[in-house]
């Protein structure tokens, strides 16, 4: 480059904040612009009467793509955020009483998890060294790099993945392989390890087995916590882009992304002014940029057919008391998993048996909840927004998880409830635009799921690029920060 080139990056989500670090590492002048009053999109903050929220994401895995993000900006990652490696996993229970705290090490996990799930230690090793070797041989060319591009296809590590493809599980459902590797015998092992397919959104009975990966992430890799809460990660790449001389623009929405004939020429804002620019980058949920930001431009086939991920039902309940069995990440599992998903998915409603999920980071940081108390982020499975009552269904199924928390810990848990909220899938549509209130963009309940996502770059606009949870390579911290490499990468 001569002269800086101008980059636009519309949202300051975690994709959004990864991209604009990166194009400004590489020369660009860039300008990112969010309606929101913090960066950092679904990772927001809410506090009270002493206690600290984080609202979104709560499970941290693959911090080192964090640091990689602050690295190849020039920036010491230590500068900016430190984060530890939890111990324990998760904590599950079961209504019938069985309760495993899922070590971190996984020779541990093995062997705990066989004790008293049944199956044996050495074969849920050779359930993880699968899932590792599904991941070695796919995140080279799935998680790594454009789909969308033929040079990809070229690759080495296209080339090498090519003869596992069979043994990939893309022709049966994680569910099926789940099953067939731990057997009818062992229900709870199997609805352990099918669980994983909520980490993107999807149904197990959906999903295709290749997901068996994501468990390798948990246990092989590790889960983590960073310091000041999940909301440090997007403060860390908010911080170094400022650092950096990126110029954020809170508090402002785009309007319109501006394109003339094959190329986008910058931005128009809320109050009209237009910012020109070499390059626009949407973090914006894909969906959403065709249908509010890029509206002569028509939704492409796939965006339009693509369904979206699962959304959620969470509370944040401030408790005024401590359960010592509880840990930072909680499970406590549906009897009938497979209705669960139905009800999600086909139905599109809550269930009335939810697996509930915990999460509480005084466990880690105590000065998330006054002393003595816990801070509850109490999340179930939902579907994304198509029209429902959600007001009624929220107070019913408030209803249903209190009941089954309280039966499962042996004790009125709302008596201890001092503090509350709650977002539901319209809140996060609302508050992020992400279609339906989606966790994750479009759900990977099909076996093409991947080649289906958009791409993160514009057909026949050659300026005009794609980076977050809805656009390759899918949802979720670590992949949103991949999408925001790629993006770069493609510049
Ligand atoms: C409750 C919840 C729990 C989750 N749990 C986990 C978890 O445990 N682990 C995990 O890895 N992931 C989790 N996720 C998923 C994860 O949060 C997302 O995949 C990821 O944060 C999406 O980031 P993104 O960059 O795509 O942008 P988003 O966070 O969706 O942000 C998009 C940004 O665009 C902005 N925007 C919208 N319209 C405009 C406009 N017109 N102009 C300018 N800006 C605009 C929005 O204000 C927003 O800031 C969870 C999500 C939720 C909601």
């Amino acid at each position: 480059m001569t002269k800086a080139s101008s980059a636009v990056v519309v949202g300051a989500g975690i994709a959004g904040l990864a991209t604009a670090l990166r194009l400004r590492a590489r020369g660009y002048e860039v300008d990112v612009y969010d309606p929101a009053s913090h960066p950092g999109g679904k990772l927001g903050v809410w506090t009270s009467k002493g206690y600290r929220f984080d609202t979104g994401p709560s499970l941290f895995t693959l911090p080192q793509l964090v640091d990689q993000t602050l690295e190849e900006s020039g920036c010491n990652p230590r500068d900016y955020i430190r984060y530890h490696r939890h111990d324990s996993a998760c904590t599950y229970f079961w209504e019938d009483g069985t309760e495993l705290i899922a070590s971190g090490e996984l020779d541990e996990f093995c062997k705990a998890a066989a004790e008293k799930l049944g199956s044996t230690t050495e074969r849920i090793k050779e359930y993880f060294s699968e899932a590792q070797r599904m991941y070695d041989t796919t995140k080279g060319v799935f998680l790594e790099k454009s789909l969308h591009r033929w040079q990809t296809y070229l690759s080495k590590d296209v080339l090498k993945a090519i003869p596992s493809l069979p043994t990939l599980g893309l022709f049966s459902t994680l569910h099926e392989r789940n099953l067939s590797f731990f057997g009818q015998e062992n229900p709870k092992l199997v609805q352990l390890f099918d669980r994983f397919a909520t980490y993107n959104g999807s149904s197990p009975y959906l999903t295709p087995g290749i997901m068996q990966m994501i468990c390798h992430l948990e246990h092989n890799i590790g889960t983590y916590y960073p310091e000041g809460g999940m909301h440090a990660i997007p403060q860390a790449l908010y911080r170094a882009g400022k650092d950096k001389g990126v110029r954020f623009h809170l508090g402002t929405a785009v309007q319109r992304i501006l394109v003339n004939g094959n190329t986008a020429e910058g931005v128009e804002l809320v109050d009209g002014s237009v910012r020109k620019a070499d390059v626009v980058v949407s973090n914006v949920d894909v969906r959403t940029s065709y249908r509010k930001l890029l509206t002569d431009l028509k939704t492409p086939k796939n965006v339009e057919r693509q369904k979206p991920s699962s959304s959620a039902i969470i509370f944040y309940w401030g408790v005024g008391k401590k359960y010592p069995k509880l840990d930072l990440h909680n499970i406590f599992f549906s009897d009938d998993y497979r209705e669960e998903f139905d009800c999600v998915f086909e139905k599109k409603q809550l269930h009335h048996d939810p697996t509930i999920y915990i999460n509480i980071t005084s466990r880690v940081d105590p000065k998330d909840a006054p002393e003595g108390k816990d801070n509850w982020f109490v999340m179930v499975n939902a579907p994304a927004d198509s029209g429902q009552d959600w007001e009624e269904l929220v107070k019913k199924e408030r209803g249903f998880i209190l009941s089954k928390l309280s039966r499962m810990l042996g004790e009125d848990i709302e008596q201890w409830i001092e503090t509350e909220d709650v977002l539901t899938p319209p809140l996060i549509e609302r508050r992020t635009s992400s279609q339906g209130g989606a966790l994750y963009g479009s759900s990977s309940n099909e076996r093409m799921a991947a080649f289906f996502r958009h791409a993160n770059f514009h057909s026949s606009i050659s300026n005009l690029f794609f980076c977050g949870g809805s656009v390759h390579p899918g949802g979720g911290i670590p992949l949103c920060l991949q999408s925001a490499s790629i993006t770069a990468n493609l510049l």
